[in-house]
């Protein structure tokens, strides 16, 4: 690795750190926004119903608006989606802006438009994430999303990018070979890249159950292992939801999790549009936590991986022995070699053991410049 890149991995990794630390010490916060800056999309999967192939980008003045109210609202992770946010002519105006303020900004792309160039403006604008889809090996008619359509585009990304970059492969309706999901992500891994795979869900966010041979794909992908943020994968969620059984989980969407569309509305998530609707320069303290406390009716078959996510940091905020003791039960039952990041450790012990959470988790706090 290079000394740049191990650089920016070392300053990301700070940054995580403050992420977790802020969203330990206060929920009045969302953890994670995720943003569209144009519905359009160069690709039309079958599966999709988050594109459009007409609409205009949002003006570029408008985004960074947003951008500014989502960090007065203290956002920590901001993530670019879709349709297909590189469509989006001023994208690396609006990355620099979400670093400006401090966040860790994530793209989730098709990746289509990747070039050496293209990478390298990705880099100088501060890019710490990018997630491309694969869906299959070779294009069918669901998806273009191909391995043998991408694969130069991703020996680019391994070349040339200083951000992290994960690979997720799908597993559901209308994906034909599902061997071919692990095939991806042992060419994710082969790069020096993260992989995730995710489960198809239905228009509405919820759970389609895999039969019995996709659920063993799904096992050999995650036998692969994850990094430090990928406990999704060793999660009850997830594979419950391979299986088709109810979560019993508090969804935060609409306080820790944001969606925010092109329209400027504040949804719950991208499954759930309409739901609250409110203008984002409306949206603030009291609608989050209204939302906070809400129980939602769709939450036991929801498949929305990123929310299922930011909710186990409160799930770890509120029930820090039991959640991660859960966890590493779980991941050691598939790795019996496996030892829990130090990270997760330090930061359980400073922040909520209760023989040492006050004067540790205040120095901890004002080391990574949190504020409550
Ligand atoms: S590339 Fe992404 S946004 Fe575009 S149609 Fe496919 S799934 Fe939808
Ligand atoms: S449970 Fe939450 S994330 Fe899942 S579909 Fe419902 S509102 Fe969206």
């Amino acid at each position: 690795m290079g000394l740049r890149r191990r650089l920016r991995l070392v300053e990301r990794r700070y940054r995580e750190t403050r992420m977790f630390a802020k969203a330990m010490a206060s929920t009045g916060h969302p953890i994670l926004a995720q943003v569209i800056p144009i519905r359009r999309c160069n690709l039309a999967c079958a599966y999709c119903n988050e594109f459009d192939d007409r609409s205009a980008p949002v003006e570029t003045a408008e985004m960074l608006r947003r951008i500014d109210r989502l960090a007065e609202l203290g956002t920590t992770i901001l993530t670019f989606s879709g349709g297909e946010p590189t469509l989006h002519p001023d994208l690396d105006l609006l990355i620099a802006r979400g670093r400006r303020h401090g966040m860790l900004v994530t793209l989730i792309t098709n990746g289509l438009l990747l070039t050496p160039e293209r990478i390298g403006r990705l880099n100088n604008a501060g890019l710490d994430y990018l997630q491309i889809s694969i869906d299959n090996v070779k294009p069918d008619e669901v998806s273009k999303k191909s391995l043998q359509v991408l694969d130069k585009k991703l020996v680019w990304l391994a070349e040339h990018a200083d951000f992290a970059v994960t690979i997720n492969s799908v597993l559901g309706a209308g994906i034909r070979n599902p061997g071919d999901a692990h095939t991806i992500a042992v060419r994710a891994r082969g790069l020096g890249f993260g992989s995730t795979v995710g489960v198809i869900h239905d228009g509405e966010g919820q759970l389609r159950p895999l039969d019995p041979e996709r659920q063993g794909v799904w096992e050999r992908v995650i036998g692969l292992g994850g990094g430090l943020f990928s406990f999704a994968h060793y999660d009850r969620f997830q594979q419950n939801i391979t299986r088709g059984l109810p979560n019993d989980w508090h969804c935060r969407a609409g306080a820790r999790f944001l969606y925010i569309c092109e329209d400027g509305l504040v949804h719950y998530c991208s499954q759930q549009r309409g739901r609250p609707g409110i203008p984002l320069s409306e949206y603030g303290a009291a609608e989050m936590a209204r939302a906070f406390g809400e129980k939602k009716g769709c939450a036991p078959f929801c498949t929305i991986g990123c929310v299922h996510q930011t909710a186990m940091l409160d799930a770890f905020r509120e029930q820090p022995r039991e959640t991660l003791a859960g966890i590493l039960e779980r991941r050691k039952a598939q790795d019996p070699e496996f030892e829990p990041p130090w990270l997760v450790t330090a930061l359980e012990r400073a922040f909520l053991r209760s023989s040492q959470r006050g004067w540790i988790g205040r120095v901890a706090l004002r080391v990574l410049g949190v504020r409550r």
